[in-house]
Parts: structure tokens; sequence; C-alpha cells
């Protein structure tokens, strides 16, 4: 035998996976197809700026990062706790009145909180804010589009801000989304303030394959993995490897020929790095457009943000770094250079003629679709000795992926006897 356990995939959920088996006094071989671990969390460093491989962020209050991460480590830089919404020709700040009480003024007279929605949001998420098991083990659950109408949230709050936010984490515009999972994502956003790693959001997976005494075997795709008398064998290009059990931790599209399950379908973004030689908005907060009269954007950015004014390790001194995020969820999804520039100069109401763009990152498989139903499956056996781990089989996310890996450790472990 090589090891006791054989992992594939070095994303989140392998790298987790691996460091709680190897916790267990088992050894591990990881294999990872790519040149470096991290799966969709990525950072190119280019010309001194750092592009996380679509723009995304790291929420300290998810529960398996508070258990498993040290965030401290990672000089985490947070954005600030509101958004500035764009609405046809107006720019508003909403902010936490506490945390930024400068705003607290602009954000009641925006008329983008009207106290109906405040009050059915209260209902809707309350329970789920003192008790996050009111929403993970809830037998009931429906669309997030008609959970919140049913809970009366239907006014600007709601359109404007919550669904266009929403779109742009979820990858999803379609409101189709599983109600639970949002209350739970909702719950993380009100008890933590996101933010960016200083070297960037590849120094999470980083910070967990650094703990791994075998180091993960970069550049080596797995072919096959199949159960022999004695345990699995999984064949590379470098030879066969043999362990006692596998786990099986790839992305979703990735799963064909490893697993007899359809593979659930994924949402793609894009996001667009551009630099600039000015900050085109101060602040710390996230724009969003809701520019339409029924909410969501009138062009085709969801979501922008200077991120060197959030976190000013992503660029060199002197200059700016932009993200701007558009949804592949419609036919007509993909958009180019033209179209995105004259959307940054209707949102920033700047000319971007001075801006370079650095990187066009075009994600088709960002995040698993998380429909209603039961929020976490678990690890999935194929077999007797071979599971299937993931964020596919938990919740679309950081938190889901590291809480996959660590559940099919203690599967495996069980299985070891160890
Ligand atoms: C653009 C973007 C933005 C996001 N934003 C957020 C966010 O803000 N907050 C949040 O919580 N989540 C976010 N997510 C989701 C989060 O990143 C994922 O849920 C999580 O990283 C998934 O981890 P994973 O280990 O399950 O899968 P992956 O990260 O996909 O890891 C699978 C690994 O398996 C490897 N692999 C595949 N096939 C093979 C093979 N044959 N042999 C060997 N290795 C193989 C892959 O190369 C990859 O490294 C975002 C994702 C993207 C892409």
């Amino acid at each position: 035998m090589d090891a006791d356990v054989i992992v594939i995939g070095a994303g989140l959920a392998g790298l987790q996976a691996a460091r709680r088996l190897q916790a267990r006094g088992l050894a591990v071989t990881v294999v990872e197809a790519s040149d470096a671990v991290g799966g969709r969390v990525r950072t190119d460093v280019v010309d001194g700026f750092r592009m996380d491989r679509g723009f995304q962020v790291l929420n300290p209050a998810y529960p398996a990062v508070q258990r498993w991460v040290d965030v401290r480590a990672l000089g985490l830089q947070e954005f600030g706790v509101g958004a500035v919404v764009r609405t046809g020709g107006t720019t508003r700040t909403l902010a936490h009145p506490l945390r930024h009480p400068q705003h607290a003024f602009g954000t009641l007279r925006s008329g983008l909180v009207p106290a109906r929605d405040l009050i059915g949001l209260a209902r809707w998420l309350g329970p789920t804010l003192a008790r996050a098991r009111t929403a993970s083990r809830a037998t009931k659950d429906e669309t997030l589009r008609a959970s919140l109408d049913a809970a009366g949230v239907t006014g600007r709050l709601r359109r404007h801000v919550l669904d266009t936010f929403l779109a742009g984490v979820l990858a999803d515009s379609s409101g189709s989304a599983s109600a639970n999972y949002v209350r739970l994502l909702l719950r993380s956003f009100a008890l933590g303030v996101p933010g960016l790693p200083h070297a960037g959001m590849q120094a999470l997976p980083e910070q967990l394959a650094a703990a791994l005494t075998r180091p993960v075997r970069l550049g080596t795709p797995a072919n096959a993995v199949r159960e022999t008398d004695a345990g699995v064998q999984v064949d590379t290009d470098d030879g066969a490897i043999r362990a006692r059990a596998a786990i099986v931790a790839v992305a979703a599209h990735d799963l064909a020929g490893f697993a007899p399950m359809p593979a659930p379908p994924m949402h793609g973004l894009t996001t667009w790095w551009f630099r600039a030689p000015d900050s085109p908005l101060s602040g710390r907060f996230l724009l969003l457009d809701a520019s339409r009269r029924e909410g969501g954007p009138a062009g085709p950015i969801w979501n922008t943000a200077v991120i060197s004014e959030v976190a000013p390790s992503y660029a060199p001194a002197g200059v700016h770094l932009v993200q701007a995020t558009t949804l592949l969820d419609r036919p007509d999804g993909l958009v180019g250079e033209a179209e995105v520039r004259r959307d940054l100069e209707r949102l920033y109401r700047t000319s971007t003629h001075g801006w370079e763009v650095l990187a066009h990152h075009v994600v088709r498989h960002a995040v698993p679709a998380q429909p209603p139903g039961p929020i976490a499956r678990g690890p999935l056996w194929t077999g007797r000795r071979v599971l299937v781990a993931g964020d596919h089989r938990e919740t679309a996310s950081i938190q889901g992926a590291l809480v996959s890996g660590g559940r099919a450790a203690a599967s495996v472990a069980r299985r070891l006897g160890a």
C-alpha cells in the first residue's frame, strides 16, 4: 500500500479531508490535477496585482472557518458592512448604522429600507439568526423567491438590494435557490465581516495544505479509481497508487468517470479586473447595480468594487484594482470588453479611458445550484471504499466544502477502524 487513503482533488474539501485523516494518524496521499492547491480558490499575481480567479470573499463567521482556519494569520482586509446601490441616476450608500454611523442618516433616508421589508426580513431571518439549525435542519424548504414573497419582503430592500446582492453571491438571478440555504448565508453575513486575505484568497487553501506532512502531488490527474480485493487503486499518468480507501473531492462537473451519479448543475460568472490610475469610488463597499425598475442591473455588471480600497495588498501603491462581475445565467451572459467599459462608466460616472484590462476570468462552473431540499446530504459512498465529497454534497460555499471534507474524513476513518 502507498497510503491509507488517497484523496483526489486539493480543493478545500480534499485538503480538509486530508488534514483530518492525518490528525487521526492515517497516511494520506493527495493528488491534484492542477499546478497548485485551491481548486476554485486560486489567486493570480500579475505585475504586483492580486486577482482571485473570479471575485470571491472569505467570511470569517462561517462556523467551519472559525473552527479550522487561522483567520488572523491570513490578514483579512475587511469590506464595509453595507453596499453602495445604484438605482437609475442615483447612488446611495446603505450601511450598518453602528459600524458606519456617518452613513446612518443617508441609509434611513435612502428609501431603500422600507419598514415593511425590514419587519418581513426580521421575521424571515430571525429564527436562523438565533439558531442556525432552524434552517439547516428544517424539513420544509421552498425557493428563495416564493419564501420572501410569502414573508412580505417585496419592496425596494428586496428588489433593489437583496436580490441584486444575492444574485452575485449565488451566481444565479432566478431566485430559485433554497430559501433555507440563503438564510444560512445571510446569517454568516450578519455575524461576520467578509474580507480578502493579505496574500489573496489562495492563502486559505495554502494554509490548509501547509499542515500536511506529505506534500500534495500537483500536476497529477487521477484517470480512474477502482476497488480491488485489498483496497483501492487510483490510476495516474505516473502509475497506479494503492491505498485502503479513496475520497473523490472533485467539483460536481468533474465527477463523471468517478461516480455513477448525475452531475448537479452549476452556475457561472465572469470577473473583469482593471488597473485604474485613480480610484473611481472611495470606501470599502461593494457597488450593486439595481437600476432596472424591477431591480437588477441595467447593464451586464451585477456588482463591482474598487478592490484596492478594501484590500490595499491587492494592488501596487499608487494604482487601483477594480473588479466587475457579470453572470452567465442568461444566453447573452458572456459580454465583451466594450460593453463592460460602457457599464462601468455609467456606474462610476467616470471615463475608463486610462483603465487597462489585467484579466478576465470566465468561471463557467463557479458554484453548484442549491435547489430547495435537504441542505447537507453528506459524503456519498459509491462502493465499500470510495467516498465522494465536495461542496456539491453540502452547501455551495467555502463552509460547505470544509464541512464536506471533514465529514468525509470521519466517515473513512470509521470504516478503516482508525
Ligand atoms: C468565482 C467564485 C466565487 C466564489 N465565491 C465564494 C464566496 O464568496 N464565498 C464562498 O463561501 N464560496 C465562494 N465560492 C465557492 C467556493 O469557492 C467553493 O464552494 C469551494 O471552493 C469548493 O471547494 P471543493 O473542494 O468542493 O471543490 P474545488 O475547489 O472545485 O476542488 C476540486 C479539486 O479537484 C481537482 N480535480 C478535478 N479533477 C481531478 C482529477 N481527475 N484528478 C485530480 N484532481 C482533480 C481540481 O483541480 C480542484 O483542485 C466561489 C467560487 C467561485 C468559483
